[in-house]
């Protein structure tokens, strides 16, 4: 049989490119963006119909472009920022492998209308990668490229799109992070005919907070670092403001968005022991070096980028955290405390009391287990039966016991406090988008809450676990976690497993336990599912035997004497 070589078509090769660019209608705002910044815009709005997928528009007032450039921006690897292949180690603007606007054109139905100077602009009407119309436009200078019908002639892209929530919660943050990327440029984020994002602010502190929020500012350090070519600004946030997951962390390289874990750590490296192991600091520093210094050609989008000199970059970035939260002086309050320790006995509590817990389902026989004591986060039992003595860290179980009893509380809602007068916690935009489409999945774990304006809300109740003074804090870690949810099957199961893990990790810890509550705890603990590991994988229980501790003391007795002799 005779096989025959094909050359692509380029209309193929364009479709092949987008799947690597083109992931989702955010990625389409990103690189339209990316373009109008390179063209010196000062102002760019973006506004979108039906998630993306309809439609979206960009507009700029940026440098324009000629009919003849208008028409040759859609070929493949025109561009007007690449001219020799040593230039690829010098870029200092965003785009550079000419390939974002052949892709969405090949993906898309787009009109691109583009003026120069002197307002005789052109409009382009593309379809399949090819213009169909062309036509003299008048406007002012700039650009304004319109996308409609992304993915119409790939199905499989299509189908593969998350929830409209989520496509809207990922627009929403590409646009927050382009915004952070560039203060000195005004941005606006239209969606559904409803401005959602607008700045005001040209300076990056302000701007912050438009789009952040107080309560990613307030509190936070300024950082201002300048060593030879190195320059660094931006925001650090409190130690004692720390967040459950990184989405409080915004890296700029040269004003690129982007995703770098050595750089993520050497922040977290220059917080020294002041934030606990599971938590994230919240920052947003713009790292401004030398464009030689880093590669970002490995990643399709940009997002992740390779450092040259990467020791160099993680001992400055540490350096300049540690001066700025050295200068400060923390107050005591703010920095976590250890475990305040508690003598090991238990307080003195009527035999009756504890004669009323309701111990019979323990897997311990409960008859021979005996609650003996506590010494700081541990608590002690001594199992006669077993010849056992154990060891439960209260912390560790009761994170488990509480996530499981509310991950599990699958019909009505989960034990809250009535408040007498209501208060109202402020969050960002954002973060109410996703309060408000998922209250009811929210107010499950004990809430009662009302919309009360713009990112205000009501609290009328909220769990008993919980202290007033959390409250703002585990919605808004609720609000991120809801963010990077996309769910598939299981939706609502997957949803509240995530809202109970968040809510769990807040609850108050308890310091000291009666003899009742450590019989109890240990008991929900035997109840659990996975009763041996606390929801982020640390251990809850010891036992060790008498034989155990037999030997050791032997050992111990064997190796003094041999010492001896
Ligand atoms: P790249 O950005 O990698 O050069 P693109 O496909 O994104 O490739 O864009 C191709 C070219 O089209 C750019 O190099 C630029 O010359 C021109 N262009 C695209 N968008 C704009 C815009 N908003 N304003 C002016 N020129 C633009
Ligand atoms: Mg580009």
């Amino acid at each position: 049989m005779e096989r025959k070589i094909h050359l692509l078509s380029n209309e193929t090769i364009n479709q092949i490119a987008a799947g690597e660019v083109i992931e989702s209608p955010a990625s389409v705002i990103k690189e339209l963006v990316e373009n109008s910044l390179d063209a010196e815009a000062k102002k760019i709005t973006v506004d979108v119909a039906g998630g993306g997928l309809k439609k979206i528009r960009i507009t700029d007032d940026g440098i324009g472009m000629g009919p003849e450039d208008a028409r040759s921006s859609i070929l493949r690897y025109a561009t007007s920022k690449l001219v020799h292949a040593v230039d690829l180690f010098k870029i200092s603007s965003k785009g550079f492998r000419g390939e974002a606007l052949s892709s969405i054109a090949s993906i898309s139905k787009m009109t691109i209308q583009t003026a120069l100077d002197d307002m005789s602009g052109v409009e382009l009407d593309i379809e399949n990668g090819e213009v169909i119309k062309e036509k003299p436009f008048a406007r002012t200078r700039g650009t304004t490229i319109e996308v409609r019908s992304l993915f119409y002639n790939v199905p499989a892209r299509k189908k593969f799109q998350k929830s409209a929530a989520a496509i809207s919660a990922e627009i929403f943050r590409t646009m927050t992070i382009l915004a952070l990327s560039h203060p000195n440029v005004h941005f606006e984020l239209i969606s559904n005919n409803r401005s959602s994002i607008k700045t005001f602010d040209l300076d990056l502190y302000a701007r912050a907070e438009e789009l952040l929020g107080e309560e990613f500012t307030k509190g936070s350090f300024p950082l201002e670092f300048e060593e030879g070519p190195l320059h660094f600004t931006g925001l650090i946030g409190s130690p004692s403001n720390t967040r459950v997951n990184k989405i409080g962390q915004f890296l700029f390289l040269n004003q690129r968005g982007v995703a770098c874990d050595p750089i993520a750590e050497a922040v977290r490296a220059g917080y020294g022991t002041r934030i606990e192991e599971r938590r994230h600091p919240i920052f947003l520093l713009h790292l401004n070096v030398p464009p030689d210094l880093v590669d970002v050609n490995v990643h399709p989008q940009k997002l992740h980028v390779r450092l040259r000199k990467e020791d160099l970059f993680r001992e400055k970035v540490s350096e300049a955290v540690s001066l700025v939260l050295g200068q400060k002086k923390i107050s005591s309050t703010e920095i976590s405390t250890p475990f305040t320790s508690v003598p090991i006995h238990f307080a003195e509590i009527p035999l009756r009391m504890q004669e009323e817990i309701e111990v019979s389902e323990l897997s311990f026989d409960q008859d021979f287990t005996e609650a003996m004591g506590q010494a700081g986060r541990f608590l002690f039992f001594h199992d006669g039966q077993a010849k056992e003595l154990i060891l439960v860290d209260s912390e560790a179980a009761s994170f488990r016991a509480l996530f499981e009893h509310l991950k599990g509380k699958t019909e009505g809602k989960v034990e809250s406090q009535g408040l007498l007068v209501p208060f109202t916690i402020t969050l960002t935009t954002l973060e109410s988008a996703m309060v408000l489409t998922h209250l009811d999945a929210i107010e499950k774990m004990g809430f009662s809450m009302k919309a009360i304006g713009k990112n205000a809300f009501m609290i009328e109740a909220f769990p008993s676990f919980l202290e007033e003074g959390q409250v703002q804090s585990v919605i808004s870690a609720m609000a991120e976690g809801l963010q990077e949810f996309i769910g598939g099957r299981n939706y609502k199961k997957e949803r509240q497993e995530k809202l109970a893990l968040i809510a769990a990790l807040y609850a108050k810890r308890k310091k000291r336990y009666h003899t009742h509550e450590a019989a109890l705890l240990l008991k929900q603990l035997m109840l659990c599912q996975t009763p041996y590991h606390c929801p982020s994988g640390e251990p809850t229980i010891m036992r060790m035997s008498y034989d155990e501790i037999e030997h050791f003391f032997r050992e111990n007795q064997k190796n003094t004497a041999r010492a001896q002799s």
